[in-house]
């Protein structure tokens, strides 16, 4: 989401007469867009402050020019105040739901005076409704913010507390950017949401649609080749749903779908409001709709209270599931959270040795996963050149990175490829003759 909120950004600035750079020596402004999910966020934060103090400061003294520095996203709504206070060489301090108003705190920007204009308001406004267009094209695969924040507070999530109260667009923005995007080359959309699949929104006759009516309206769109969404919650799972995986053809066959641990006892703790046996059947009526389903999904080792038998759980439900792939971490206590406040916390070295056990059986499915592609023709998103010379890289319809010779279609075409070697994190593909 962050990579879309930047983009947005950009298309604020750009009437301004900002154009994007990817060379701070370059800019006259830096925004620094920030995630809050993990720990150690806001160190990394004051750190790379520090870093662009002593740029701004050279910059001023040795080219008589100034740098705006402007912090964004998640850290700059849980810590703005401790921004200001400890880095008051920052300008602008905006949060996630207010960064429609970054012209306005440009405009007041006074290079004379110190300390930043601030917005870390949760506007009543929708934000989506002063955003201007796209400045640019997105390019082939682009996403698309269909919702943001969150009501389900499960104890271990800052999300509620920075992103807010659970909100949806409503229909008709959300097509209207789609079909702008498409017209721009946009081929694949993914839909963003922190719960994007509790998106429940009002269509233009005043009634509300559910995720799963949203689905089959922007598959109607002309140019729409494929269609993702994440991150899903296990509790909005509904039928309309269930039968758009199996009636939409754009839908690509791969749900991430988070689930965090394997044990009832922890989920509880967690207030994920789902038990095991819930992921199971969800898990199951996916590939009963679609054989080719694949599943990624999100896990926490050394949640306060776990023990060696909750880990086994989770371990027993990664050997049930089979993940194509997934993020795992250790629970880290976010600040002003349920379960930071436990007293049941682990010891941090039960949680690396958990931690390495649990993704090694992550990475060994991802290899699985992966190897069974070989030998198989599938389509694939050209999205852009390969690093590597004299190749092209596209997406398969299950995320898997895909590298094959640079003579192959054309950016933005879906080809078919033969898939002839596959290590974890990619594989290789020949044109089909
Ligand atoms: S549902 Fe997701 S975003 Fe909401 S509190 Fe839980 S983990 Fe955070």
């Amino acid at each position: 989401m962050n990579v879309y909120d930047s983009a947005r950004m950009a298309d604020t600035l750009a009437p301004l007469g900002y154009v994007e750079t990817d060379k701070v020596d370059d800019a006259d402004m830096v925004v620094i867009n920030t995630c809050h999910i993990r720990e150690k966020a806001s160190e990394k934060v004051f750190s790379e402050l520090g870093r662009l103090r002593r740029m701004k400061e050279t910059r001023q003294s040795e080219q008589n020019r100034d740098m705006s520095i402007a912090v964004a996203g998640c850290v700059a709504q849980a810590e703005g105040e401790e921004i200001a206070r400890r880095a008051p060489w920052v300008d602008v301090i905006v949060g996630p739901q207010a960064y429609h108003t970054l012209p306005e705190l440009v405009s007041k920007l006074d290079p004379s005076s110190r300390g930043a204009v601030m917005n870390t308001d949760f506007p009543v406004e929708d934000k989506f409704d002063f955003l201007p267009e796209e400045h640019a094209p997105r390019g082939p695969a682009a996403f698309l913010s269909v919702q943001e924040g969150c009501d389900k507070f499960c104890t271990f999530c800052v999300v509620p507390y920075t992103r807010g109260a659970e909100f949806s667009r409503p229909v008709k923005s959300i097509i209207d950017e789609a079909k702008r995007l498409l017209a721009t080359g946009t081929v694949e959309l993914t839909l963003l949401g922190q719960n994007v699949n509790a998106w429940h929104g009002m269509a233009v006759d005043g009634s509300t649609w559910n995720f799963g009516r949203l689905l089959y309206a922007l598959a109607e769109l002309d140019g729409l080749k494929r269609l993702r969404y994440v991150t899903s919650h296990p509790l909005d799972m509904h039928d309309l749903l269930f039968d758009a995986h199996v009636e939409i053809p754009q839908l690509m066959p791969y749900l991430h779908l988070p689930v965090q641990s394997g044990s009832n006892r922890i989920l509880e703790a967690m207030n994920r409001r789902h038990d095991r046996d819930a992921y199971f059947k969800i898990i199951e009526r996916l590939r009963h709709g679609r054989a080719d389903m694949a599943v990624s999904g999100d896990f926490i080792v050394g949640f306060p209270g776990e023990s060696d038998r909750d880990f086994a759980d989770t371990l027993n439900l990664i050997n049930e599931v089979k993940y194509a792939s997934a993020y795992s971490f250790k629970y880290s206590p976010r600040p002003g959270t349920p379960a930071a406040s436990d007293d049941m916390q682990i010891d941090e070295a039960v949680k690396s040795e958990r931690l390495a056990g649990l993704q090694q059986l992550l990475t060994s499915q991802q290899q699985a996963f992966n190897h069974s592609k070989l030998d198989q023709v599938m389509d694939v998103l050209i999205e852009r050149p390969a690093n590597r010379a004299g190749q092209k890289a596209g997406r398969s319809p299950w995320m898997q990175a895909v590298h094959f010779s640079e003579d192959v279609g054309q950016i933005g075409d879906i080809v078919p490829l033969k898939i002839v070697s596959a290590t974890q994190n990619s594989l290789a593909g020949q044109a089909v003759i």
